[in-house]
């Protein structure tokens, strides 16, 4: 390791003890960018690698709610408040029993270097709380989320911190967050994005991740001369960017042949088709059943307790959630063909699943380039609100097809080394860094 990557990380690591995901996404920028800073010592004389790994605020709360028993639960609830120079703080929500500092502060900081990609006017931000909304009643997770709202609401504003979803977060949660928001601060404000069509949302939000991370794939492919027409390929998770994944990839002529949850993977060989893909959203999104019901229901494989990356596939889209690939899943994708992957989670590959995507020169588009369409459109429906204004599919679509290409851009114009190879990694942790940075500089010490 790069000797100035080995003494920032010392530092970081002694300020944030016991929090290992967000050490290693801090690692994975600092070994980008600590490089490229020693080329550009503007930077380092304003310690902006120093700064931009403290959050600008944290903000930890009790919350309270009473279950279908009449019994009183307590979870914890949290919002990362991590960078707001290019605008104001902007990232997802996730409910999960997983949820702790050291994800939600990496979720954060990845979501700066993420909207800046964007080109939109967002600065990063994550919060969640670990509760969880499997098995919940319907009132259940009101309750929950009116009394998450009714501390998170004095932290945020449509100009302050705009939350959205994330893993656990839908449409259900999202209307509950913002009914509350609305009757304590009354005001009816785009305070939250993912809102319903009828009152705020954006055409396209729902799809944005998924279909942006198959763009993504797409513009890789592209670099080669090739495309996604004919490609096989394996999908983890079966939320809400899993099954937008396998719509776009269908419609652009691949093939979808896996989807996972929690308690494993169903393997498809015949592909996951439009039908298919409607009973999945139907059974995920109001059934909430599990994904094994797949396989008795189409009559495939279900493999208990695994994830999909042992299949023979072209193109891998982790759309599940941190770390789902290991260094050996990584090498048995590679075995088995797979030569592109690109990532609708948030830093799904390990960092030594990575070093083996790198060594092959793969095309590998990290999260936090390639699943950017979801904050993109995020940002479409906050101009849309600002506006009272929706615009039509196809508008939201386009600019979302553009920001993708963009973003593409931006990776190639960076992390392309000297031998043509595209880097994607250091182009994304560079190409977000830089105009975040300059903010900071322009804006002084702050
Ligand atoms: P959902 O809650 O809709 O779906 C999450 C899926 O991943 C479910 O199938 C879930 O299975 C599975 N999953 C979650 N945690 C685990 C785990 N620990 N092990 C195995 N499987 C797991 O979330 P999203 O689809 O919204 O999010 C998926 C990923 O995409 C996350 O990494 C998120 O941060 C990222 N992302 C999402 C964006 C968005 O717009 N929604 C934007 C950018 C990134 P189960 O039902 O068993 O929990």
């Amino acid at each position: 390791m790069d000797p100035n990557v080995e003494k920032f990380m010392a530092r970081v690591k002694a300020r944030n003890p016991f929090e290992p995901e967000f050490h290693q996404a801090v690692q994975e920028v600092a070994e980008s960018l600590v490089p490229f800073i020693r080329e550009h010592p503007k930077y380092d004389h304003a310690r902006i690698l120093e700064r931009i790994t403290e959050p600008e605020r944290v903000v930890l709360f009790r919350v309270p709610w009473i279950n279908d028993k009449g019994d009183v639960e307590i979870n914890r609830g949290y919002r990362i408040e991590m960078n707001s120079a290019i605008g104001p703080y902007k990232g997802g929500l996730r409910f999960h029993p997983t949820v702790n500092l050291s994800i939600l502060k990496f979720l954060a900081f990845e979501q700066v270097f993420k909207n800046s990609l964007t080109t939109l006017p967002m600065g990063g931000g994550k919060g969640g709380s670990d509760f969880d909304p499997k098995g919940k009643s319907d009132n259940e997770v009101m309750r929950f989320c009116q009394s998450f709202m009714t501390e998170l609401c004095r932290h945020i504003g449509p100009n302050t911190d705009i939350p959205a979803g994330d893993i656990g977060v839908g449409g259900r949660e999202i209307g509950y967050l913002f009914g509350q928001y609305k009757r304590i601060r009354n005001e009816f404000s785009g305070v939250l994005t993912g809102k319903g069509l009828e009152w705020g949302g954006s055409l396209i939000r729902p799809e944005a991740t998924g279909y942006g991370a198959v763009y993504f794939a797409e513009e890789m492919l592209n670099t080669r001369g090739d495309s996604l027409k004919g490609k096989v390929a394996a999908v983890s998770g079966s939320g809400n960017v899993a099954q937008f994944t396998v719509q776009k990839l269908t419609q652009l002529g691949g093939k979808a042949v896996t989807l996972s949850d929690s308690n494993g993977t169903i393997y498809d060989p015949d592909g996951i088709d439009e039908e298919k893909l409607s009973w999945v959203m139907e059974l995920k999104n109001i059934k909430r059943g599990r994904i094994k019901e797949y396989a008795g229901k189409f009559g495939c494989q279900y493999l208990e307790g695994k994830r999909p990356w042992h299949v023979k596939c072209d193109v891998a889209f982790p759309s599940a959630t941190e770390n789902e690939i290991s260094k050996d899943d990584a090498e048995t994708l590679l075995e088995n063909g797979c030569h592109v992957v690109s990532e609708g989670a948030n830093m799904p590959s390990t960092p030594e699943a990575v070093e083996v995507y790198i060594r092959a020169k793969i095309l590998y588009g990290p999260g936090k380039a390639a699943n950017a369409g979801g904050v993109a459109v995020s940002g479409l429906e906050m101009t849309q609100n600002n506006m009272r204004l929706p615009w039509t599919r196809e508008e939201v679509d386009n600019r979302l097809q553009t920001i993708m290409k963009n973003i593409h851009r931006t990776c190639v114009k960076y992390g392309t080394g000297q031998d043509g190879f595209v880097n994607y990694v250091n182009g994304a942790n560079i190409g977000g860094f830089v105009k975040v940075a300059d903010a900071m500089l322009a804006q002084g010490v702050v």
